[in-house]
């Protein structure tokens, strides 16, 4: 064999293999690279196509492969370099969790109405900062606030980035170097470094606690207002519950206190519903619209949590409190995009019609999902899966509870149906549990369960029928990766 001018081959240094490599120029200029370059550009394929000859040449020197390497093995071994180079690392999964809001997988899913408008704005301009009325600039706040304020019951209405974002420029817009007096019982962490009295700090606010954290008298409050008094404030206690010997203040009792000293009384409610929930056979929940009419100067709530919307933060209240925040420099830098609007503005208007919500509202569709429903589901899907994972794991259908989620009604769950797996005597390995979990998780689109009393848990609330064709559909994938994984 000679060697071929311009081929960077191992050719040469290894004499006990002298299988021989296509050049990059004879792989490039090969008919079956032309499409690869047009699809993925031919920076690119040059790049991978280097990786793949670099491997190839190193595998080679360790004696591996023996057979003459054709171009076309090369370019379908390239292809497969250039789709995992290329794929996204975002990934749509199954959430299986039976946490329906789930912070770390995106929380609320939107609906279609909601899609469209993303659509229009991502690929059309728009009138977001422009009054075609007047044909005058605009402020993007206008495209949703008259919704808000029809739905909450507010004079004024501002949209940010999300909550802790509304709960920091409110803060900082009444309340910098000025005390805002708190509950001890409300001084509440939300996962993720959101901490009231850090966000207090960073917005210049001074955090003057009172009470106790089981106990706090309106009396507390009224002792605590001085000079510098800036706000009075309740936060929702989004994960946690105080239970037994408490008290806490009402708003109510708390609007006539803040009034006789001229001190707004705020409210940041968290998750923040528009809707009475029980009259969809939920926990109830306090509403914005309530939160309002007991007197609260300001409302701050998310837009992806029980509301069912993109992540935002709403900001509702007195127009000339709402005004002010509009103009703190702040409000420039947390103020959201226009992805967010478009996303936001067609879910506030489903509220509109509150008895077709829990059909169209998907986070309230999935949180009003019949029992019996899931139950069928997963009566359906029960030998599928135990066929798919073999006998040693034993699958049954169970009833458990699902969460709604990010903060809201910590305490109450709600009745679902799933699938158990559990471990037989015939499972010989050593965390069988901790495997099917990875192998569930590395599935084309990962299924996440979770792992609680020596069970591996699917939840079927989030597994709406048109997802269910897919979930079944990979689950021959799954027998595979049970037959290879040790
Ligand atoms: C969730 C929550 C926040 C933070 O809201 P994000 O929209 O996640 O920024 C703040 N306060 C309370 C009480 C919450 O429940």
């Amino acid at each position: 064999m000679t060697m071929k001018a311009g081929t960077d081959t191992a050719h040469g240094v290894n004499p006990i293999n002298p299988v021989h490599l296509p050049s990059v120029d004879a792989v490039l200029s090969d008919a079956s690279c032309l499409p690869l370059i047009a699809q993925y550009g031919r920076t690119q394929t040059l790049a991978a196509l280097r990786v793949l000859l670099a491997e190839l040449r190193a595998a080679m020197l360790t004696g591996k492969p023996a057979s003459e390497i054709s171009i076309t093995s090369l370019t379908a071994q390239l292809e497969h370099q250039l789709i995992r180079a290329t794929s996204s690392p975002m990934k749509q999964v199954f959430n299986l969790t039976g946490t329906v809001l789930h912070t770390n997988l995106g929380r609320a899913l939107l609906p279609d109405e909601a899609v469209q408008s993303v659509v229009a704005a991502l690929t059309a301009p728009m009138n977001l900062e422009f009054d075609l009325s007047t044909g005058k600039r605009g402020d993007r706040d206008d495209l949703v606030e008259s919704l808000l304020c029809e739905l909450t019951g507010a004079e004024a209405a501002t949209v940010v980035n999300n909550n802790a974002a509304a709960v920091l420029l409110m803060l900082n817009t009444l309340a910098q170097d000025k005390e805002v007096v708190v509950s001890r019982g409300e001084l509440v962490e939300i996962g993720g470094a959101f901490r009231i009295p850090d966000i207090m700090t960073r917005a210049g606010a001074v955090l003057r606690e009172v009470g106790t954290t089981n106990r706090t008298h309106l009396a507390d409050y009224t002792s605590a207002i001085a000079e510098n008094t800036g706000l009075l404030m309740k936060v929702h206690c989004s994960n946690y519950a105080i239970t037994g010997f408490t008290k806490s203040v009402e708003l109510e009792q708390l609007v006539p206190l803040g009034r006789s000293h001229k001190i707004p009384a705020v409210v940041d409610l968290g998750s923040g519903t528009l809707v009475d929930l029980a009259e969809y056979g939920l926990p109830r929940e306090t509403t914005v619209r309530e939160t309002i009419a007991a007197g609260a100067d300001l409302v701050t709530f998310s837009g992806d949590k029980l509301l069912g919307g993109p992540q935002a933060g709403l900001i509702v209240g007195r127009a000339d409190l709402i005004a002010k925040i509009k103009r703190n420099p702040l409000k420039r830098a947390l103020r959201v995009g226009k992805l967010t609007l478009a996303a936001l503005e067609p879910v506030l208007r489903l509220y509109k019609a509150p008895e077709l919500l829990a059909e169209r509202l998907t986070t309230l569709r999935l949180l009003t999902r019949p029992q019996a429903q899931m139950r069928a589901q997963a009566e359906m899907m029960q030998p599928i899966l135990q066929r798919m994972v073999g006998a040693e794991y034993e699958v049954s259908t169970e009833p458990l509870m699902s969460q709604i989620g990010s903060g809201a009604l910590p305490i109450d769950q709600l009745p679902s149906f799933g699938l158990a797996l559990r471990t037989t005597a015939a499972n010989q390995h050593s965390n069988p549990l901790g495997r099917l979990e990875k192998m569930l998780r590395e599935l084309p689109r990962p299924v996440l369960g979770r792992i609680s009393r020596d069970t591996l848990w699917l939840d079927l609330r989030c597994l709406e029928s048109a997802d269910q064709q897919g979930f079944i559909a990979q689950l021959e994938q799954l027998a595979q990766l049970n037959s290879t994984h040790s």
